[in-house]
């Protein structure tokens, strides 16, 4: 078995106390991962207090040329990587759409080159004999970044690949779930990064509290729950912490009776069950008008009949388990409620192979706002389709949540679906499709799922503070 160590200080680091990766597609150990105590990461921010000057004061190329060097790194053990991915994770290798582990080493490389070309150039936004102000971006200092289990290496590089760039340094945490794929990448990180600039300590939600409540980090960039973003925002007021909260989403897309039902009933399939659900912005309420209900669930129930789910080393499998027995539990706790309140299961519904955390592609039709699998965040592989009559009826349900972070209009009315889309109250909106992001438009929510953006130039702002100059000549 693979050995894993924290990184501190360009170090490999060993602890006294480790924890077991379970793999969920057949509960074995994967490996056991140090525990980080916490004088591990008292050492890690001390760290990255210590290398921050130099990094900062580093010219913006040379950055960005070794963010590409850690891309290179990536490219050149893919395949490690993805097997790991697939391993703690339990996302297929390739999988539906190809959209498994190999989707998420890509699109870590994808991400991290397209970040690495992002500038922040200084603004001159008044020039004249009298005066001049400029508007310059300076790097926070030690950025904390705390990641979820559902993509463990591309959420990472979401996070640190910008504040780096920026000229922060990171001490991060990955979930206690799937801490292996960002270790192994520390450690290939740490043979290109000066020492002290990149800090992997590995733990569970303790050590993520240390890091939010500590006075020598400036920011934490957070991806996860909206209950620990709650706590996240408290424990980082004692030295008014920058934040950017990426939290969860109960995305409502809406389809009307005009849908080209052929082209659409692909993408909702694809965008609803993105790594078994469990995607932040995945689809998860499916509301359809009356003239195409039917259409629209007999079409899912046909690409939900064949597909495979299974141990995700199998080529074969489409979909992989879920990723640890608590969100297993919580889709069949929704399933149950669908269940007594008279919903029609089209597909799914029983855990079938428990040999893993295992459920089958789940539609659930007839099914109405007030059951808590339309009210809840499923995270996993089970949709309801709720049939509306009146869009205006429709939008107020889609907008009758505490969550904000994405959500859809399907018609071939483009302008229709513009002014709907406008009504929407999400960070981002798709028309004709959902949950596609890339790394040059910016990504966020509001409400209850959070604040800050990602990606672009706005999400690179986010790891800087603004230094106004004046000058008088
Ligand atoms: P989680 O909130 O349970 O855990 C996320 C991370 O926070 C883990 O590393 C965990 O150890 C750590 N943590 C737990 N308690 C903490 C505390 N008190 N202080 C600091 N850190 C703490 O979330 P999860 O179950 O890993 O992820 C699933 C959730 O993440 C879903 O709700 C999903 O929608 C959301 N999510 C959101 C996005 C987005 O971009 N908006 C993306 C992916 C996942």
């Amino acid at each position: 078995m693979t050995t894993f160590s924290l990184w501190i200080n360009g170090k490999a680091v060993s602890t006294a106390n480790t924890f077991d990766v379970i793999n969920p597609a057949d509960k074995s150990v994967v490996a056991a991962c140090p525990q980080a105590s916490e004088q591990d990461l008292e050492n890690a921010v001390a760290a990255a207090k210590e290398a921050f000057p130099a990094w900062a004061e580093k010219p913006w190329q040379e950055r960005s040329d070794l963010m590409l060097k850690l891309a290179d790194a990536v490219e050149a053990n893919m395949v490690e990587l993805s097997e790991l991915l697939t391993k703690e994770q339990g996302k297929p290798q390739n999988g539906f759409a190809d959209m498994g582990a190999g989707f998420e080493t890509g699109g870590t490389l994808a991400w991290i080159r397209a970040t690495a070309g992002l500038t922040l150039p200084v603004e001159t936004i008044q020039e004249g004999d009298d005066l001049t102000i400029e508007v310059h971006r300076k790097p926070l200092g030690v950025v904390g970044s705390i990641t979820p289990w559902n993509y463990p290496l591309l959420i990472g590089i979401w996070h640190i690949i910008p504040a780096m760039l920026a000229g922060n340094t990171v001490v991060m945490k990955p979930s206690s779930l799937t801490p292996l794929t960002t270790l192994r990448f520390a450690e290939l990180a740490n043979e290109i990064l000066p020492a002290g600039v990149l800090n992997v300590v590995s733990g569970d939600g303790g050590i993520g509290r240390m890091i939010t409540a500590h006075e020598d980090i400036s920011k934490i960039v957070f991806t996860g729950s909206t209950p620990t973003g709650r706590h996240i925002m408290k424990s980082a007021a004692g030295n008014l912490k920058r934040l950017t909260l990426e939290l969860g989403g109960n995305d409502a897309a809406i389809v009307l009776d005009d849908v080209d039902v052929a082209s659409a009933v692909g993408k909702i399939f694809a965008t609803a069950f993105i790594n078994n659900g469990q995607t932040c912005a995945a689809l998860k309420r499916l509301y359809v008008q009356d003239g195409v209900y039917d259409a629209i669930c007999e079409g899912l129930t046909e690409i939900a009949n064949s597909v495979i789910t299974g141990n995700g080393m199998n080529p074969d499998s489409d979909f992989g388990p879920l990723q640890n027995p608590d969100q297993l539990q919580l889709v069949m706790d929704l399933a149950a409620d669908a269940k007594e309140r008279g919903a029609r299961f089209l597909t799914g519904g029983e855990q079938t192979n428990t040999n893993g955390y295992y459920y089958p592609i789940t539609l659930v039709a007839d099914i109405k706002d007030g059951a808590r699998l339309v009210d809840e965040e499923q995270f996993g592989p089970i949709l309801p389709i709720i049939r509306f009559s009146d869009v205006e009826e429709a939008i107020v349900h889609a907008n009758n949540s505490p969550n904000g972070l994405g959500g859809s209009v399907w018609s071939q009315d483009i302008e229709r679906a513009r002014e709907i889309a406008s009504r929407l109250e999400c960070g981002s909106v798709w028309i004709n499709h959902h949950a596609v992001i890339q790394p040059h438009a910016p990504f966020g929510g509001i409400k209850q799922s959070g604040f800050g953006v990602e990606f672009s130039e706005a999400g690179l702002k986010e790891f800087t503070s603004i230094q106004t100059l004046h000058v008088y000549p």
